[in-house]
């Protein structure tokens, strides 16, 4: 016989999945509910409030689709996306790049606009690849590309669309629940996002939300949506209140736990959590500079939630990271694609945002780098990091 599993202790402070309240994982652990009782009817409802209010939309469509983050993606362009359509699409790292390969899938006419990784794409380069393009279906950004740490402006970018009749998708995977996500007054068409990241639920569900205007053009397209599971036509008559038919069986317990997850959002407040994401950020970086882990996007374009730094030329990074999973159970990430080996990415989302995190980790840092012989003066990292949480005279979240 197998032997039970028991998963050993971890601190998540890496691209997702992040540290789960203990709330969320009794959720999970309620009895089941048929996906038509009346009572878990009652559930998808309270989801589909508070995914507005976090959103920040009055949009009727704003559901989770059953399926990771990715899954978000697919069901955003799988949707909106017809063969021979034109979408321009940001490409400044692993997301971007993804989604310009599903738009390819989709038959669509992918229009990348390159950046350099860490960097953002600007207004006016969206703005004349518009003017260029001819007729554009849509634009499409991620808000916080969680493999190079960089931060999408997005103000004005809602306007621009509509002054060219393109819709606006945004990925908010990484963003939601940890910075502003303020979809209707952004003018951001199709949202979507996941529950691992600064929702702090486990992986599972993607958060969706789709504007009328882009519900409009799902119903003027030509040819129906080339996938059966994610087809949001569908999918709607399960979530809408007055129709509620079986399309597929809803992932119970996981709908349990996020609406637990966003409840603890809800009590927080949005404010409060996108300041308390800022202020760690802000001292987690503050250590690490005094390491000479240097950010990769400039100040202005920092994301709070996760911090990507490049590494002091002499450090061996796996070796370091392996060490803080086996001694400290201590999880960051490494770099994808092109910045493998040369990065590092420290998530602090949701529930992994607390003082005491960043404590933590600057410590066990510090002991590694001194074990190694890379450092030889204990305690600054901490200090600057302190230093940062004095200034501000804030308690510990
Ligand atoms: C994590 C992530 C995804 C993919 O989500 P999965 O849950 O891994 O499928 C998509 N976009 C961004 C920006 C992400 O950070």
């Amino acid at each position: 016989m197998m032997r039970d599993f028991v998963p050993p202790q971890r601190l998540l402070l890496g691209p997702g999945p992040s540290m789960v309240h203990p709330r969320v994982l009794q959720a999970l652990a309620a009895p089941l509910l048929g996906h038509l009782d009346p009572a878990f009817l009652g559930v998808m409802t309270d989801v589909q409030h508070l995914l507005r209010f976090v959103f920040a939309t009055a949009n009727p469509f704003t559901i989770a689709v059953s399926g990771t983050g990715s899954a978000g993606m697919e069901a955003a362009i799988v949707n909106m996306v017809e063969p021979g359509d034109a979408v321009v699409v940001g490409v400044n790292g692993v997301f971007g790049t993804r989604l310009a390969t599903v738009i390819e899938r989709c038959g669509g006419k992918a229009i990348r606009l390159e950046i350099p990784w860490g960097q953002v794409i600007p207004t006016e380069m969206i703005e004349s690849a518009l003017r260029r393009s001819g007729p554009v279906k849509a634009v499409v950004l991620v808000h916080a590309e969680t493999s190079t740490g960089a931060c999408q402006p997005l103000e004005a970018i809602g306007s621009l669309c509509r002054d060219h009749n393109a819709l606006l998708i945004v990925d908010a995977v990484t963003s939601l629940g940890g910075i502003p996500v303020d979809v209707d007054r952004l003018g951001i068409d199709v949202c979507y996002s996941a529950t691992q990241k600064c929702l702090s639920c486990p992986p599972g569900l993607a958060p969706l939300t789709i504007s009328p205007r882009a519900l409009s053009a799902i119903k003027g397209h030509r040819t129906p949506c080339q996938s059966w599971y994610l087809d949001m036509a569908l999918v709607a008559e399960y979530w809408a209140e007055e129709s509620r038919a079986y399309h597929h069986t809803a992932p119970i317990s996981m709908i349990y736990a996020l609406r637990e997850a966003l409840r603890l959002v809800e009590e927080e407040g949005l404010p409060a959590r996108v300041a308390r994401h800022r202020l760690n950020s802000e001292a987690l970086v503050a250590g690490l500079m005094e390491l000479e882990f240097l950010p990769l996007p400039p100040a202005e374009h920092r994301l709070p939630m996760l911090t990507c730094v490049t590494l002091p030329p002499h450090i061996d990074e796996a070796a370091i990271r392996r060490q803080l999973l086996q001694i400290y159970g201590l999880e960051i990430g490494g770099g994808l694609g092109p910045l493998k080996g040369k990065v590092w990415r420290i998530g602090l989302m949701g529930e992994s945002s607390t003082e005491a995190n960043v404590l933590t980790f600057l410590n066990a840092l510090e002991e590694m780098l001194i074990q190694f012989g890379w450092l030889s003066t204990p305690g600054i990292a901490l200090h600057a990091a302190a230093r940062v949480y004095s200034r501000t005279g804030q308690k510990e979240y």
